[in-house]
């Protein structure tokens, strides 16, 4: 009798540590939450320069389009469809350079340009230079997905668009009264000068627009739209359009897009660089951000910032400017709002 209890506990010991063993996480488990974060430019942004009536449209606009993201996420939505909502709603605002609130070119002209790369496959879709398209994100998704090219540039591009449906405008739809004051402000400070002025120093602020999103499958996008530079010249194209330098996704690292002074994103390849660092380094987001935007980039004479998001979910916002126009949702938190570097 004696013996069976013996046998009947170890029995109930070894089955009950069993169980407990079967509920512990795998040591590598991570707790994928969905998440969404964006940028409306970076720049000369400072409590000084945006007065508290400006500080709240900025921010309703900021909260309208991150709310629109994340609602596509939790209603198991794909990242993709998130980051193109989102970054609609910042497109059709006046408030920031991509879409109707473009830039001017030194012609009088707008020239926008976007990219988008999903994290899974790698694909990737980007336009440049286009002047009729009312969201050049939209047109870069559609090169992704509709085409056997990663980039279409100005009136090819604009072809595609008709072709496959998206929305076009007349060019006068980009006209916005600050913007062409800017231009002209540019002009007068670049005609005292004898010598050819960089147009991102005098702009003060850059204002893309960028998304990343992590979807309930796990997967990354990223987004990024511009209007560019202004006073850009000669069909110039920044690093919004060119993947690996504006934009980027990778699910086995982060997704990131980019803003700031195009011609020292491409030259750093910064978004590539950050997933790189932590791919081959094993940087964590968090410090390969760091070492981009805080070391190299300034290193180069560059300044801007980028938002990504790791595999995990972990947001990350760096920027080495005096403020960056940003938002962020991750699953069951609060929205996050911020404009300027101590808030
Ligand atoms: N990076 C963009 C460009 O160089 C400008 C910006 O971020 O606002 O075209």
């Amino acid at each position: 009798m004696r013996c069976i209890n013996f046998w009947l506990i170890l029995v109930f010991l070894i089955s009950a540590v069993g169980c407990k063993k079967s509920k512990t996480k795998p040591e590598n488990s991570v707790d994928k939450k969905f998440a969404i974060v964006l940028h409306g430019g970076a720049g000369y942004i400072t409590s000084d320069n945006l007065n508290d009536s400006l500080q709240a449209v900025y921010k309703d606009v900021l909260m309208t389009a991150i709310n629109k993201g994340y609602t596509v996420l939790e209603n198991n939505g794909s990242s993709i469809e998130a980051i193109r909502q989102t970054i609609n709603i910042l497109e059709d605002s006046p408030l920031f350079n991509a879409g109707r609130g473009s830039v001017f070119t030194h012609n009088e002209t707008n020239e926008m340009d976007a990219s988008v790369m999903i994290g899974n496959t790698k694909d990737a879709g980007a336009v440049a230079g286009v002047m009729r398209v009312k969201n050049p994100i939209d047109l870069a998704i559609q090169i992704m997905q509709n085409s056997p090219h990663v980039m279409l540039s100005g009136k090819g591009a604009e072809e595609f668009a008709s072709q496959q449906g998206v929305k076009m405008v007349d060019p006068s739809y980009f006209y916005t009264e600050k913007r062409f004051q800017s231009l002209q402000d540019v002009k007068e400070k670049e005609s005292k000068k004898t010598a050819y002025i960089n147009p991102t120093i005098l702009d003060e602020k850059f204002g893309t627009v960028g998304c990343v999103a992590l979807d309930k499958q796990g997967n990354i996008v990223a987004g990024t739209s511009t209007g560019g530079m202004t006073n850009k010249r000669w069909n110039r194209i920044g690093d919004s359009p060119i993947i690996g330098a504006g934009t980027y996704a990778n699910n086995a690292t982060c997704g990131v897009s980019c803003t700031g002074w195009g011609e020292y994103f491409i030259r750093g390849v910064v978004a590539y660089d950050i997933s790189a660092l932590m791919e081959y380094r094993g940087l964590s987001l968090h410090e390969a951000a760091q070492e981009v935007i805080h070391n190299k980039l300034p290193a180069m004479g560059g300044d801007g910032g980028i938002i990504a998001i790791d595999k995990a979910g972990n947001i990350v916002w760096e920027f080495n400017t005096p403020g960056m126009f940003r938002a962020s949702q991750k699953e069951g938190e609060e929205i996050r709002v911020e404009m300027f570097s101590k808030n």
